[in-house]
């Protein structure tokens, strides 16, 4: 257990802008700032931070929270994990309560497999680094690969001892489970006996986003053929290989800082190319990227260069899969090395400010790559030339931007020789049809296609004909003003004026009408306010952006970030931002009225009910007198009118 005052202090200290900042591209916009949303598929940036609330949320997808929901959300931790990775981050300790065997046996799952794969990691580059078998077999293997020690260091390369079962037996002895040992695919369990999947192997632990060892890769050493050159850590819960990039938490920064990424095949590749001094490079491990992958990348970047070893077969082989990327958004360029060459041996034979310029000269846009490449192979045969056309047109039909599709056509036009025109009727014909299936009301608004879903706000956006809705508004006034001060008259015949407290009023006028919650949430907040005022201590609005209860600091963050507060225009012309502020009191009033008139309509509505239904004269005259009184309390309350304001 993380005590209470520890997860304050974390809450207190991360700043929203620098925990988002490590997984998202932060644009400054007003007070915000502003990138695109990790959770969802998307070209223009709807994901918004809030520096000064310490939350963030999506107006795409809806997703919303403070640091401690981002962590959980984004890397799948349970919230004492967000809080341990938030501690970390931010140097601060925790010191654990002590725990029941119970919940030391609990520890999550997870939780388990990373630590097991910090142990083996540990392990195998102590092997690697120390033992004799490691230093002659292992090191020297890297050293002859031209690999230098700083990177042995920094990639935490290891070895795996040739002894079949040495790492299981001593992972063991150590009291890890055998259960783990299997999940994470370290060991192989055949006939109760458990072997090291890796024994023999150079070791590539494969990071996550945020520097934890996932899983493994092992190359063979020496030219055993009849075995597989690499092995893989299999898919674990902690190990998804579609959403894996290989060197992606030592390449973030630089992709960052340099506004492109460089995709290689694997391992050797990431490393020699580091060496080199280039550090914007992953690898997506054999496959072509997946759309995950491509959003993993997106999330820093929208330039991609995929680096490939000169082979045209293998380059032509994965056309389709770079359609996808380019379909996503991206800036695809392609750069071919010479022949017989792969980033890792040509990083090895070149000087580092060579690798540099060789990647700066050979990096061809994808299209006019591909263009280039078919061309080539059509060699002035007319029908081999229209089927060329159409198929470029396809790619560039799928770029979400109009105007790069525009500046593609113009430059294909040239390349191959074709009116302009007649590429630009082409591709109309294809973004009709594709439109067409996608909406067929529609058919025929070019302008229109649409590349995005829609934006939507799908929580809290209740029928304003509910009760909620004016409930909502109440814990809002709370959550947003409640700390405030207004100026009211406590009687309507009272002259003066005199200072109250938000929360203090909204509490005693509600709580004195006998008046309660109807929404579960907005209750349990409301009763923390409550017990605010009684104990002469205004809960203070972080308590419930960072609150423990998921729902309630989701519910809080949606109510806080109001929209108008985003709206670049308003912001803009310094319009109506203030205007809820400056005119509280009012709002207080206005929120309250419909609040009550509302419950009153309600509790009318339900005593007519009952009256109908009444048995007994004495019943009767009961409910008539409940319903005279809930009339006249209606008719005061509406006198004014001010409560259909608010709520139409
Ligand atoms: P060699 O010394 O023979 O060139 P290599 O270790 O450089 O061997 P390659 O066959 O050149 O390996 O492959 C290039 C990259 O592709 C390597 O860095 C490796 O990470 C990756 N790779 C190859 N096969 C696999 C595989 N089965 N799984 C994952 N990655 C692989
Ligand atoms: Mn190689």
């Amino acid at each position: 257990m993380i005590p209470r005052d520890t997860i304050d202090t974390i809450i207190q200290t991360a700043r929203i802008e620098e925990v988002v900042g490590d997984y998202v591209t932060l644009r400054r916009r007003g007070v915000n700032q502003l990138g695109l949303c990790p959770f969802h598929n998307e070209k223009t940036p709807s994901f918004t931070v809030s520096p000064a609330k310490g939350i963030y949320k999506c107006f795409g997808c809806g997703k919303a929270g403070n640091s401690v929901n981002f962590i959980m959300e984004h890397e799948h931790y349970s919230y004492p994990e967000a809080l341990k990775y938030l501690a970390r981050k931010y140097n601060i300790e925790i010191e654990e309560e002590e725990q029941t065997p119970e919940q030391l046996q609990e520890l999550n799952e997870k939780e388990s497999l990373y630590n097991l794969n910090l142990f083996a990691q540990q392990y195998f580059s102590k092997r690697l680094l120390e033992s004799e078998e490691g230093k002659a077999i292992g090191l020297s293997y890297f050293k002859e690969r031209g690999m230098r020690e700083d990177m042995v260091t920094r990639f935490q390369l290891g070895f795996s001892p040739g002894k079949w079962n040495a790492f299981s037996e001593h992972a063991i002895q150590q009291g890890y489970k055998k259960e783990f040992l299997v999940k994470t695919g370290l060991s192989i369990e055949k006939e109760n006996r458990l072997y090291d999947r890796f024994h023999g192997r150079v070791m590539f632990p494969i990071h996550g986003p945020s520097g934890r060892v996932i899983g493994f890769g092992g190359r063979i050493l020496g030219g055993d053929k009849t075995q597989a050159k690499y092995v893989n850590s299999p898919e674990s819960e902690i190990y998804n290989k579609s959403k894996t990039l290989y060197g992606i938490y030592f390449a973030k920064n630089a992709i960052i800082s340099k506004n492109s990424c460089l995709l290689v095949e694997g391992y050797t590749d990431v490393i020699s190319m580091h060496q080199a001094g280039i550090e914007n490079v992953v690898a997506s491990s054999g496959t072509s990227l997946t759309h995950e992958q491509v959003r993993m990348i997106q999330r820093y970047t929208s330039n991609i260069s995929i680096l490939y070893d000169g082979d045209p077969a293998g380059i032509k082989a994965s056309f389709r899969g770079i359609d996808m990327i380019v379909e996503q958004g991206m800036n695809v360029k392609i750069v071919l090395f010479p022949d017989g060459e792969d980033p890792d041996s040509y990083a090895r034979k070149h000087h580092p400010s060579e690798v540099e310029s060789f990647i700066a000269a050979n990096s061809v846009n994808f299209i006019l790559f591909k263009t280039r490449l078919l061309l080539a192979e059509t060699q002035n045969d007319p029908i081999k030339k229209a089927a060329l056309i159409k198929e470029i047109v396809n790619t560039i039909a799928l770029i979400p931007d109009g105007i790069s599709r525009s500046l593609y056509v113009k430059e294909c036009s040239g390349l191959m020789n074709i009116p302009e025109q007649a590429l630009m009727t082409e591709l109309n014909k294809i973004l009709r049809a594709r439109f067409k299936k996608s909406s067929p009301e529609q058919a025929g608004e070019m302008e229109a296609i649409p590349t995005e879903q829609p934006v939507s706000e799908p929580q809290i956006n209740l029928d304003p004909d509910s009760a909620e809705f004016q409930e909502k508004e109440i814990i809002r006034m709370l959550l947003l003003y409640g700390q405030e001060v207004i100026q009211i008259k406590l009687n309507p015949s009272d002259e003066e004026e005199v200072p109250v407290g938000v929360a203090d009023y909204v509490v005693h006028d509600i709580t004195h009408d006998e008046m309660t919650f109807e929404n579960t949430l907005f209750k349990s907040i409301f009763d923390e306010y409550v017990r605010g005022v009684e104990n002469d201590s205004i809960p203070d609005r972080t308590a419930f952006l960072s609150h423990q209860n998921q729902e309630i600091s989701f519910l809080a963050v949606n109510l806080v970030f109001t929209p108008y507060e985003l709206s670049e225009n308003w912001l803009k012309n310094n319009i109506m931002v203030t205007t809820e502020e400056t005119r509280l009191q009012m709002h207080v009033m206005l929120a309250l009225h419909a609040f009550k008139a509302r419950k009153l309509d309600k509790m009318m509505t339900e005593t007519r009910k009952k009256l109908s239904d009444a048995a007994t004269p004495e019943e009767q005259s009961v409910l008539m007198k409940t319903f005279q009184e809930l009339k006249k309390q209606s008719i005061q309350i509406n006198k004014d009118g001010l409560g259909r304001i608010i709520t139409r």
